[in-house]
């Protein structure tokens, strides 16, 4: 075979993977949105409209469709500014490869204040909670085994989930994204010496967690109602509420983030 055979062969690969990716980036955005599983539906119902006038030679609905194929367009990009907004934000984001839509400041944002009132309620009164927030490195075994959940990340939910006696108060719940995976996961507790002695099970289960993986693991104290966060193998323990979110939002900042910083209007980034 010929250099150039080879190389045909390789960039029709790379068609081939591109298109794949477009698809697949498409549907999965398009089933977490009601308009536009609405709107792709009024697609295929147009669509199968228009070839069925054609079989049949129905020119007036012919011609109404074409007017509505000729103007769709500019209404499918007015009607969903914000979406394409997002996604272009997305794609100018070196994380858009990776297994996880990178945050956009705003979910960033929201996700940052949900969670932090939900660590208030918590540490007021003291009840135990740990939540581990995926980044890079996959933390698919323990969710696999947990309870799903796969609900947006909410206040509520997190204060629900670690209400004592609640079903699923015991362990740690995943967040990946904007949503709240699972509850009821146990992780591998840390052997480190030099954690306090008098810190249990759940903030070595913490530590244990941020040293096997990049994730954010976020613990409040039943006992003390300390708040504390444990990444990059080491523990950050008994934070203040403002230090604790600081680490957090600037936690949760995508690491490649040059163009960004100025509109997101971060507070304490470097
Ligand atoms: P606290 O300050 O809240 O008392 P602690 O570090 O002293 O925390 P324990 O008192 O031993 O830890 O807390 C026990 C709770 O921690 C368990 O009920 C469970 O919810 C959670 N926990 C313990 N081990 C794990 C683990 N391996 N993975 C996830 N959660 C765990
Ligand atoms: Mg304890």
């Amino acid at each position: 075979m010929t250099l150039s055979g080879i190389w045909g062969i390789i960039t029709k690969i790379i068609d081939v993977c591109i298109v794949w990716y477009l698809v697949y980036f498409l549907l999965k955005n398009l089933k977490n949105n009601i308009k536009m599983v609405l709107i792709f539906k009024g697609i295929i119902i147009i669509i199968v409209l228009k070839l069925l006038s054609n079989i049949l030679n129905l020119v007036t609905l012919g011609l109404l469709l074409e007017y509505v194929i000729m103007w769709g367009p500019l209404a499918l990009i007015i009607i969903f500014q914000p979406e394409i907004r997002t996604v272009l934000e997305q794609l100018g984001r070196s994380q858009l490869l990776g297994r996880h839509k990178a945050l956009t400041g705003d979910e960033r944002e929201k996700i940052t204040n949900e969670i932090m009132d939900a660590i208030e309620y918590l540490r007021k009164n003291r009840f135990g909670a740990l939540i581990a927030i995926e980044r890079n490195v996959s933390l698919q075994e323990y969710i696999a085994p947990a309870t799903k959940i796969y609900a947006d990340i909410s206040s509520a939910i997190i204060e629900s989930i670690f209400y004592p006696n609640s079903a699923l108060h015991d362990g740690g719940v995943i967040i990946q994204g904007t949503r709240l995976t699972c509850a009821g996961c146990v992780f591998k507790t840390s052997m480190d010496n030099k954690l306090n002695k008098s810190l249990g099970t759940r903030h070595r289960a913490a530590l244990g967690l941020a040293e096997e993986s990049d994730a954010i693991v976020l613990i409040v104290s039943e006992e003390t109602g300390r708040i504390s966060i444990a990444m990059d193998g080491a523990m950050n323990y008994n934070l203040s509420l403002e230090e604790f979110k600081r680490q957090l939002y600037d936690a949760l900042s995508p690491k490649t983030e040059i163009f960004y910083a100025a509109d997101d209007g971060g507070e304490g980034n470097e």
